[in-house]
């Protein structure tokens, strides 16, 4: 049995987009065991190299309308003219085999999860500066000028909604993005909270 927690824990990871959140998740699940990506569902079109069912599941926006119809997203929104959304099934699963489940979301679905959710743990992340996420919009090579222009007014718009986080965790390298989110997750799981079986017993109450 594993007595360290009886139900994995939530974590909503947001933050501008290109940002590097993708970069810093597959850095976070190659050490990290125990831990599952909610893999999203989107009406945009994949970029190079994404695949479907891995970096999201990409479907047409009468799907997309039909899950909402169903009532089968945990949160949705839409995102510089795209929908996203994330399925409740898949994440309720895994929670309660006792599997951590990150949620790599924007602040509009963040504030959805928050109302039904109030035990996720919920993390912005930021660029070093402005200027460097311009920078790392424009080297992915994967959007126009047009769409990055959006995606930079979008996270200037974002960027108010940071108070509402537990924690912010600064990208400047990688390695320091990931040991501060390893960080965040250690002192979660200590939580006297997610930790009751275990104290309950060392003194047999
Ligand atoms: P997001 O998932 O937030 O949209 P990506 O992970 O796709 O962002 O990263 C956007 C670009 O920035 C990619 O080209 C990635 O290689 C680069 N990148 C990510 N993190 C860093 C970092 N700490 N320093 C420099 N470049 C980075
Ligand atoms: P991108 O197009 O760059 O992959 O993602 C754009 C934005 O959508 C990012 O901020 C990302 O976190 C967010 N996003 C991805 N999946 C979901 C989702 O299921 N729900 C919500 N609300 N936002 C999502």
């Amino acid at each position: 049995m594993n007595r360290d927690k009886q139900r994995g824990q939530l974590i909503v990871l947001s933050g501008p987009s290109g940002v590097g959140k993708s970069t810093v998740i597959a850095e976070l699940f190659s050490q990290r065991k125990n831990i599952h990506f909610s893999v999203s569902y989107t009406t945009r079109a994949p970029r190079v190299g994404e695949q479907d069912g891995v970096n999201y599941n990409f479907v047409t926006r009468e799907e997309f309308e039909g899950m909402i119809a169903r009532d089968e997203l945990l949160e949705y929104a839409e995102y510089v003219n795209n929908y996203y959304g994330t399925s409740m099934k898949v994440i309720e699963e895994k929670l309660e085999a006792g599997v951590d489940v990150l949620l790599d979301i924007e602040v509009q679905g963040a504030a959805k999860v928050r109302a039904r959710c109030p035990d996720a743990l919920f993390i912005f992340i930021i660029p070093p500066s402005f200027e460097e996420l311009s920078r790392r919009l424009h080297g992915r090579h994967t959007d126009s000028e047009e769409v990055i222009a959006g995606r930079l007014a979008k996270a200037k718009e974002e960027s108010t909604q940071i108070a509402n986080y537990d924690y912010l965790v600064i990208n400047d390298k990688v390695s320091n993005a990931v040991r501060e989110i390893e960080a965040i997750l250690t002192a979660a799981q200590c939580r006297v909270k997610n930790r009751e079986m275990i104290y309950k017993g060392v003194f047999a109450l």
